[in-house]
């Protein structure tokens, strides 16, 4: 090796030493008669002397580089002179005088900052991402996570899990994306799909004997690209047979979550352990979404009720026609001004509510003395004084805070008071970022209705087990069927999907009709699934969890994309290899395939 040792591992009882080390320049300074160079390597940063009555040529060397050279120095390990310790850093109490410099390859000028972390674009950060993984964060976010990832391995395999690969080229799994398509060469007009996940080839393996099985499998979905979400992602995806219930994948997961979160994260409180379960029903009625971030309150009340005989027309008539006037308390809120309650609006509206009604409870005492002129509200002459106190009972609202209300269809105005709640906690900062509040959301429906398809449609995926004693409902009232199916949320991230699967072939075949898929169809597309079923399938269970949302989760990073090597831009491409990109008329050929339209340069 070029080296003896890492920049980084080198500390006061390395004094005396002779050592080789190499890598880049991070900094040169020139202080007339003596340059510094802090050399950086995969591990750290020392800080190297060349002095040129100790090493001329060495000297002379380091009078030619700039940062990001790639250097090799070989010299001794001393200490500092007192007084110029850096107690900054790990290396900080020694330096090392070099007695021989070589530069293995010079650098170019870098399009950006590697020693310092300004901001920059997003596309020249991924142009040149192999600079951008340099920088501290970015390196640091990549360590992370390779050590969450072993842990996670290390943690399954003490508990008799065996890991097992799947295909990549297969038959389309539903996740509710589109799939990536591969084209045969061999099968004219045939296509493998890219999995969204493993999930048929997991169950099938239990349906083999593995009983306990997991993988950090990559899954890939054609959808709308978001914060959280990347073309491809990478997934803990797991599976155990012979469970009783959701009950035994809850105590195994708790379990690996909260180690791994005390032992990788340390400086993090678990807010609640062991952590917190509430159904999808009440997580959408308190919070107005199946992911809360339950670090702050804010939570949502239901008015409409209490405003259904109001004068107000738009409450009226919003709950006449079966929708609901729901909101929120802003403690304090009472204090905002006319400015930053429209701004409120403005960012409801985004979320394609028509509109938000403000009140706010202006001077002293509690709200039962409440006075006509006490109320700040746009439309505050619509309502009685016992109305507006009758909300304000319902929000547990004081004076001094304020009502922030939507009207509208419960799951329009759910959405909107969501992302309401999430912009408020952050301008209020009531989300202390040094701790996690974890949560299993369980009973989920097993089927909604989607208007753009036309047809009742998994909230899972279709292998989820429905409650049995729901499943005469599922003709009837397909919504009232509960699921065994659960998340596992983080501050307001889904960390894991799950369910109890089917194992049952009358079962599989009842679901699949509800989702209209006709008994041809389920046979042609999961007739394998169903046969398998006939040969001894174990009950079981799993999740796939996000690995790329847990990292970002835990790092405080905003973005999957910080925690990825490579990830793609917002419109899905990659800038450092120009992917997506055309290809040639043969290979079109060979694949039988004929393109009818092609854009300029994707971005
Ligand atoms: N296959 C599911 C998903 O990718 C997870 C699971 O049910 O295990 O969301």
């Amino acid at each position: 090796m070029l080296k003896s040792h890492n920049c980084g591992e080198l500390r006061a009882s390395h004094v005396g030493s002779e050592v080789s080390l190499a890598g880049w320049v991070h900094r040169r300074r020139d202080h007339g008669g003596l340059i510094f160079v802090d050399l950086r390597d995969h591990d750290g940063l020392v800080q190297v002397v060349l002095n040129p009555q100790e090493a001329k040529d060495a000297y002379e060397v380091a009078e030619t580089v700039r940062g990001e050279y790639v250097l090799r120095i070989i010299g001794s390990v001393q200490k500092r002179p007192a007084g110029t310790e850096n107690a900054a850093l790990p290396t900080g109490e020694i330096e090392v005088h070099a007695t021989s410099a070589e530069v293995l390859n010079p650098a170019k000028t870098p399009p950006f900052y590697i020693t310092e972390e300004t901001d920059v674009e997003e596309l020249l950060r991924l142009k040149y991402r192999y600079l951008d993984l340099r920088r501290e964060t970015m390196h640091q976010n990549m360590v992370v996570r390779h050590r969450v990832v072993k842990f996670i391995r290390d943690f399954l395999c003490d508990r008799g899990f065996t890991e097992i690969e799947t295909p990549l080229l297969t038959a389309p799994t539903p996740e509710g994306a589109r799939d990536y398509l591969v084209p045969s060469r061999v099968h004219a007009g045939h296509f493998y799909a890219l999995p969204q996940s493993p999930q048929q080839f997991k169950q099938l393996l239990m349906v083999a004997g593995f009983e306990r099985y997991f993988q950090i499998a990559r899954c890939l979905r054609d959808e709308d690209l978001r914060a959280d979400r990347q073309p491809e992602h990478t997934q803990l995806d797991l599976e155990m047979s012979f469970i009783s219930d959701e009950e035994d994948i809850f105590k195994l997961t708790e379990e690996l979550y909260h180690s791994l979160a005390t032992t990788v994260f340390p400086h993090y409180r678990i807010q609640q352990h062991p952590f917190p379960r509430m159904t999808y029903e009440e997580s959408i009625r308190r919070f107005g979404s199946d992911k809360p971030d339950l670090r702050y309150g804010l939570e949502l009340s239901d008015f409409s009720d209490a405003v259904r005989e109001s004068e107000f027309q738009v409450f009226r008539n919003t709950v006449a026609s079966g929708g609901v006037v729901r909101g929120l308390c802003v403690p304090g809120g009472a204090a905002m001004s006319r400015k930053q309650v429209d701004g409120l609006t403005t960012f409801v509206q985004q979320y394609g509510a028509k509109g938000l009604v403000s009140m706010q409870f202006a001077g002293e005492g509690t709200i039962q003395t409440l006075a006509a002129e006490d109320i700040r509200s746009p439309v505050a002459k619509f309502f009685t004084v016992a109305q507006v106190q009758e909300m304000a009972g319902i929000a547990g609202a004081g004076r001094g805070d304020m009502l922030l209300i939507v009207a509208d269809r419960p799951a329009a105005a759910n959405r909107a008071l969501d992302g309401l709640r999430r912009e408020l906690a952050s301008r209020l900062e009531l989300a202390d970022a040094g701790v996690l509040a974890f949560a299993f959301v369980t009973q989920y429906p097993l089927l909604e209705w989607s208007d753009t398809e036309g047809r009742w449609m998994s909230v899972h995926h279709p292998f989820t087990s429905p409650f049995l004693e729901d499943l005469d409902k599922i003709d009837s009232d397909p919504g009232a069927v509960r699921s065994h199916a659960y998340d596992l949320v983080c501050n307001g991230w889904e960390l894991f999907s799950g369910s109890v699967r089917i194992h049952r072939r009358d079962v599989q075949e009842k679901v699949f009709a509800s989702l209209g898929i006709s008994q041809e169809e389920a046979q042609r597309k999961f007739g394998h699934m169903l046969e398998a079923f006939e040969y001894g399938a174990p009950p079981h269970a799993g999740i796939g969890a996000g690995i790329d949302r847990l990292l970002a989760v835990l790092t405080g990073q905003p973005d999957i994309r910080e925690v990825i090597a490579f990830p793609k831009t917002k419109s899905a491409s990659e800038p450092l290899t120009g992917a997506p990109t055309t290809v040639t008329q043969q290979q079109l050929d060979d694949l039988h395939l004929a393109v009818t339209e092609v854009e300029a340069e994707p971005s």
